[in-house]
């Protein structure tokens, strides 16, 4: 059943047309993800940026202060040293996000600079900044307990070591959050191009691939439903052996002709043709030959007459021409002029064949019985009177 739908036009129009907007909605869905992901992208980097550099500032913090209270009396030492705590809470809290937040949301790996020592001297950056808070946190502790360091020129230079390469560090994953922003950025737009690129092919084919075929299609089925149209208009009011109008359609057009010259007050003028001895040439030469008489007639008929007029097939061997705007003495006379175009050269080889013919008008205000009567009478009078001849009624 699915397998005979997805086969019809129907099915396959419609089949390519849902894969055509599906294809288009997953595009746009894509393009808005992307979007998403580059505007949240764009916000870590900058949030990254800033605690970096705020990373740095606090850095040097904690060795001034640290300096500025070892210097310090011992009334203005406890109030540094508390500072002192507080700079290196933040600055530990801040590593911790750095390394475990946004960096890793960044794409970034163990091999990357943040996680590894800017001088590459196997020291892990993380370690090196606990390093430094253990040793900047030690040192307070000294000062606040002894009022100074131990070894003040050793230890404070090992600080001021520890904090350059942090520096250092910062310094190098500021150009490494640049340069990871940079990648991402060309990559998105790659993609971004890509999803532009495949929208428009998406396009291109359902013009090619539906809608051309779709439009062909239907073009196709409206000609060929007129043809048929044409074709069935035809049958329909058409006698299939000589191609003049059937009786059907002589039932249509009568009435309509008739009440049109009642309403334009004008002459409708019928001739009734009818063959003489034509039993007699079936007789004799057969049924085929007698059709081809009868289609070699109608055709002579129908050149004769203009294009106002209107020649029908009644039934048999009786034809009628009907003739709108023509008075008796017109009719009588193309009447005339079918009889000896009938009678002048032979038919359906060498067959010599005469018709007879009755001439009616009518001014449409009768019924149609009588005019048609009228016609018939003068035809009659007219194979009575010895047959290839005009009577008019
Ligand atoms: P008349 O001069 O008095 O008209 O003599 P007729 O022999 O023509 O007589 P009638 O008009 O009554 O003859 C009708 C004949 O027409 C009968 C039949 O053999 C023939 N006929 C009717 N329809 C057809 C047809 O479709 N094809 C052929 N070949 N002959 C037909
Ligand atoms: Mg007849
Ligand atoms: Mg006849």
């Amino acid at each position: 059943m699915w397998f005979s739908w997805s086969q019809t036009l129907y099915g396959r129009l419609t089949l390519r047309y849902c894969l055509a907007l599906g294809m288009v909605a997953v595009l746009i869905l894509l393009g808005y993800w992307l979007e998403r992901t580059k505007v949240h992208d764009e916000r870590l980097s900058e949030y990254m940026f800033n605690l970096a550099a705020r990373q740095r500032m606090l850095t040097q913090r904690v060795e001034v202060l640290l300096l500025r209270a070892m210097q310090a009396k011992a009334d203005q030492q406890v109030g540094l040293l508390r500072e002192h705590g507080v700079v290196l809470d933040q600055y530990t809290t801040a590593h911790e996000q750095l390394l475990h937040g946004p960096a890793r949301d960044l794409g970034m790996t163990e091999n990357s600079l943040v996680f590894v020592d800017s001088r590459n001297r196997g020291t892990k950056y993380d370690a090196l900044a606990h390093e430094f808070i253990s040793l900047a946190r030690v040192s307070a502790e000294e000062i606040g307990k002894a009022g100074s360091l131990k070894s003040p020129v050793l230890e404070l230079e090992r600080l001021t070591r520890l904090g350059d390469d942090l520096l250092a560090s910062h310094d190098m994953l500021v150009k490494e959050l640049q340069d990871q922003g940079t990648v991402l950025q060309r990559r998105r737009d790659w993609l971004l191009a890509g999803i532009s690129l495949s929208g428009l092919a998406t396009l291109l084919a359902s013009g090619l691939f539906l809608f051309r075929p779709m439009a062909a299609s239907v073009a196709h089925s409206q000609a060929s439903l007129e043809a048929m149209n044409i074709r069935l208009q035809e049958q329909a009011t058409c006698d299939p052996l000589t191609g003049a109008y059937n009786r059907r359609y002589w039932a249509q057009v009568l009435p309509h002709e008739m009440a049109r010259a009642g309403r334009q007050n004008t002459l409708l003028c019928l001739i009734m043709v009818d063959l003489d001895h034509f039993k007699h040439v079936n007789d004799t030469y057969g049924h085929p030959r007698g059709d081809q008489v009868l289609k070699e007639l109608a055709k002579r008929l129908r050149k004769s007459v203009r294009a106002t007029d209107t020649l029908f097939r009644l039934g048999g061997e009786e034809f009628a021409v009907l003739m709108p705007g023509t008075d008796l003495e017109q009719g009588g006379a193309v009447a005339e002029k079918l009889r000896v175009r009938v009678a002048a050269q032979p038919m359906a080889g060498d067959l010599e064949i005469t018709a007879s013919f009755g001439v009616s008008i009518t001014r449409g205000q009768e019924p149609q019985e009588d005019f048609i009567c009228r016609a018939d009478e003068a035809l009659y009078a007219a194979k009575t009177k010895g047959r290839n001849r005009v009577e008019t009624a």
